[in-house]
């Protein structure tokens, strides 16, 4: 099949190096001396998966056991599904060109409710049933993780089953539980006996031991475990100490023209800064940071590993380290011979955030971008951004001081309790940003030129946060909200983006949804969805063609306000964050009311904590970082 693909296939389609695998670390195992084999799948280009951590920290993990193999899968392009139908060849791995059934399980990363249908097209290419009930011992399991598998209900009959929390935490022990019901000379799991077994690790969700029931409404009634052996609720798996983590040091480096060039080093997981509408912010908690000596030890090893000339400092807010400022000061004293760069992807609003970056970008050609969310003070309480407008101008002030011209700022439309003078507000502020900027060029006597660039997506409500309880604006609205904004930045140096709200609107369904949207999933793909989140291949009338079909209505998900005691698709899965706290956050977010970090301040019990018998892990309490 490699001669095949080599020779007939790759020449022909854009991009051929997706394809090709045989990048520097990349690891090419034995197969008949791997006990248990594992596909990890990425639901979108090899370009954007490859940038993806949690892919090199499992392929590191699994890869670095002599009995385990873990090879890579991304979603090919369609010029690629093309020329693999019209030869008849099935999706295949990376390494080792294999067909994808031949593996014993089949992982998807599930980072965006838009890439679902290309889950769906990517087991049809690969020949393997869509539906987990129509899959017999003979086709690998089919498991899914990461954010969105905090509420798979959507994808509940396609899936075997899920991982709930830090799967670095938990992989091992399946491929083991897996090597342990391999049966028979074809060597293929017992799929039953394995699943009965792995539902009662912790962490584990398996769709088909639940049974949901519908009330008159259409709301859920209640979650119930078929059998008495599994848990009522699933609890997320947490990594406590990142320290002793797995982390690797040794990570694939991705062919260069297609993703950004550098390693990345986590320096901490979790975010306790409570915005409203952020998923992440309570889905990781609570927060864990590596202490400086490891990170130093990782970035070392990164850097002979990979010949990487850039180390990027990840986590939710790298700025938000405790030791973020020693930790520069020495990765910059190690590598200052070798000319190896550090950057930091997200800053904060607030003039340190820019200290910090000012300090690493000794060519500052690229832009900042900051992110006040919201337009006015009063909607940027709600969703307690902890964000003040003197704090914004104060950082751009000093970005453009340090000889930044290009300032992107990120904002929202369709946040809870907006109005009119909300969506105004973006304006006036990005106006504000533009004064100073000019100012301040005026003040160093430079002709250079200005650029801010005003980029505003739509609220979506996810589930696990104090939004969940929020319907979103309706399509037609967020259109008017964001041409209202256009009527408004009209200066030239005034970039401003938009994201198409009808997207936005089925995010929304699939991240409240619930089990039936599993056949509109079925039907869209079918009429042909896939990579939705490409504006080209955007169908959104298939999609609503498919939502009338199936006889549902896709409003009813996402422009309900659902009370407090409603139960919600997600409601067997525990992040550790209890609803009645989400439920006071939501009232105080009615109020403008503020939450303080809980580094900063006393606990405000969100419950992860005690629920998990985790705690912080911060390298230092107090003053000095970002605290
Ligand atoms: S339980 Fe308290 S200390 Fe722990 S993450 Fe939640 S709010 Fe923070």
């Amino acid at each position: 099949m490699r001669q095949l693909i080599e020779q007939q296939i790759l020449p022909r389609v854009t991009k051929p190096i997706r394809y090709q695998g045989n990048e520097f670390n990349s690891v090419h195992k034995d197969w008949g001396k791997a006990q248990v084999r594992m596909a990890f799948a990425f639901p979108d280009l090899y370009e954007v998966g490859m940038s993806h951590l949690g892919l090199q920290i499992l392929y590191g993990l699994v890869n670095d056991r002599e009995d385990l193999l873990l090879e890579r899968v991304f979603a090919p392009w369609t010029d690629m599904e093309d020329l693999l139908r019209r030869h008849n060849l099935p999706l295949f791995s990376l390494e080792s060109y294999r067909p994808l059934r031949d593996f014993d399980i089949l992982g998807f990363t599930l980072q965006y409710e838009m890439s679902f249908t290309n889950i769906l097209n990517m087991l049809d290419l690969a020949g393997i049933p869509l539906r987990a009930a129509e899959r017999s011992d003979s086709f690998p399991l089919v498991v899914g993780g990461g954010p969105c598998a905090y509420n798979p209900e959507p994808l509940a009959d396609f899936f075997d089953f899920f991982v709930i929390g830090d799967a670095e935490e938990v992989l091992l022990e399946i491929m083991d539980t897996a090597k342990a019901f391999k049966q028979g000379p074809s060597g293929r799991i017992a799929k039953g006996d394995f699943l009965a077994e792995i539902s009662r690790v912790r962490g584990i969700y398996v769709p088909k031991f639940y049974e949901v029931s519908y009330n008159a409404s259409g709301g859920i009634e209640k979650i119930e475990p078929v059998n008495p052996r599994v848990p009522a609720k699933v609890v997320k798996r947490v990594v406590k100490d990142l320290n002793t983590a797995y982390f690797p040091t040794k990570p694939i480096v991705p062919f260069a023209d297609t993703v950004h060039d550098r390693v990345m080093l986590e320096v901490l997981r979790g975010c306790t800064r409570t915005c409203r509408f952020c998923q992440a912010g309570m889905i990781y908690r609570p927060v864990r940071e590596r202490d400086q000596e490891t990170l130093l030890k990782q970035a070392k090893e990164l850097v002979r590993n990979t010949g990487h000339e850039e180390i990027s400092l990840t986590s939710l807010s790298t700025a938000d380290y405790s030791c973020v400022q020693p930790l520069i000061t020495s990765l910059m004293e190690e590598f200052k011979n070798e000319m190896v760069g550090i950057s930091l992807p997200s800053l904060r609003v607030d003039a340190f955030s820019v200290d910090l970056a000012k300090e690493i970008q000794k060519v500052r050609k690229t832009g900042l971008t900051f992110a006040p969310e919201a337009g006015t003070q009063r909607l940027r309480d709600v969703i307690n951004k902890g964000v003040t407008e003197e704090n914004l101008m104060e950082a751009v002030a000093g970005a453009f001081a340090a000889g930044w011209t290009t300032i992107k700022l990120y904002f929202m439309i369709g946040l809870p309790t907006e109005t009119k003078e909300d969506v105004a507000g973006i304006a006036e502020l990005a106006y504000k940003v533009l004064k100073k900027g000019k100012e301040i060029l005026k003040e160093q006597k430079s002709k250079k030129s200005l650029k801010v660039t005003v980029s505003v997506s739509s609220f979506v409500p996810k589930s696990h946060t104090p939004f969940q309880w929020v319907a979103q604006d309706p399509v037609v609205m967020l259109q008017e909200k964001q041409q209202y904004l256009k009527s408004l930045l009209k200066d030239r140096h005034i970039t401003y983006n938009y994201h198409d709200a009808r997207l936005s609107f089925l995010e929304a369904v699939f991240a409240k949804g619930d089990r039936k949207l599993g056949q509109v999933l079925e039907t869209a793909w079918a009429k042909g969805c896939k990579f939705d989140s490409w504006s080209e291949y955007f169908k959104y009338e298939t999609w609503l063609e498919a939502f009338r079909e199936c006889g549902i209505d896709p409003e009813f998900y996402a422009y309900r306000r659902p009370g407090f005691e409603e139960t919600f698709p997600w409601e067997h899965l525990h992040t550790g964050v209890s609803k009645k706290y989400l439920f006071e956050e939501y009232q105080k977010a009615l109020q403008a009311e503020l939450t303080k970090d809980c580094r900063l301040d006393r606990c405000p019990g969100c419950g992860v904590c005690g629920d998990l018998n985790v705690k912080l892990l911060l390298q230092r309490r107090g003053k000095g970082g970002a605290l």
